[in-house]
């Protein structure tokens, strides 16, 4: 059977017997699938580093479609993650939240141009030395807007009135912003400042953005993390990580060891029909 021949990027992997490690890949033809790659561990590596999270791949996929499990076969090193993981702790980190995010919004099987297009527009940007509190709101904001979880900014969400000037009051029960004919919110309000970095967010690449204000970034990440929370039912476990870093909070071996949670099991995801 002649292989599925695509640019992907990696976005885990985990252990399979001895030798083995699955591969999760972000297609840029299929959408996100699981491949076995043989001998991915081990003195005698065939895939060496390529398999790193976020690093771009071209890769030949070996299996009928829509199969459950690939077969990797070759997979050529496109662009390596490495560099921008190599910027500091906090940027490898930051790629290890992505991966994961990323990983949570794409469903198996079902290709998303603008989805893997951002994913390597964050790389770059990582890689340029952005910084990675802004390219991780800004990567939450698109992909909540790309899986239409994103409310308004400009639109009540519970009449037909535009939304005035200034704060933008969310009210959960209308899922969005609303007027104040519509209000009493019931919170959170963000503040007329936000507002404007969420469409500079919206109206520009992420390595054009810049860096928010404390303030503005620390109510962006309270209200993501909310809309995320609710979508997927969980928290993301390398965001956790990452905000005990950020507050000075280690475990007890230090470092936290982002690449051992693999270990539970096979396909949850939902999965979709051909
Ligand atoms: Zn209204």
């Amino acid at each position: 059977m002649p292989p599925i021949s695509s640019d992907a990027l990696v976005l885990r992997s985990y252990k399979l017997g001895e030798t083995s490690k699955v591969v999760v890949l972000l297609t840029r033809e299929r959408g996100k699938v699981r491949a076995v790659a043989k001998g991915a561990r081990g003195r005698r590596n065939r895939y060496h580093s390529a398999l790193e999270p976020l690093s771009e791949v071209r890769v030949g996929l070996y299996g009928r479609q829509g199969a459950e499990l690939y077969r990797l076969g070759e997979c050529e090193l496109l662009r390596s993650a490495f560099p921008a993981g190599a910027r500091g702790l906090d940027e490898a980190m930051a790629l290890s939240y992505f991966a994961e995010l990323l990983d949570a919004f794409s469903l198996e099987g079902e290709a998303e141009d603008a989805v893997y297009r951002l994913a390597l527009a964050i790389v770059a940007a990582v890689e340029e030395g952005s910084p990675v509190t802004a390219l991780a709101r800004y990567l939450e904001a698109w992909l909540l807007r790309l899986n239409g979880l994103y409310p308004s900014l400009d639109r009540c969400a519970s009449c037909p009135r535009g939304l005035p000037a200034g704060s933008l009051e969310y009210h959960a029960g209308a899922h969005g912003f609303v007027c104040s004919e519509c209000g009493p919110a019931s919170g959170p309000a963000l503040t007329a400042g936000t507002g404007s970095y969420l469409r500079r967010i919206f109206g520009h690449a992420p390595s054009a953005v810049g860096a928010a204000g404390e303030d503005e970034s620390a109510s962006l990440e309270s209200f993501h993390r909310d809309l995320i929370r609710r979508h997927l039912e969980r928290d993301l476990r390398s965001h956790r990580v990452l905000r005990d870093v950020a507050r000075g909070v280690r475990g007890v071996q230090g470092t936290p060891q982002l690449d051992e949670r693999e270990r539970d099991s096979l396909p949850r995801e939902r999965k979709t029909l051909p």
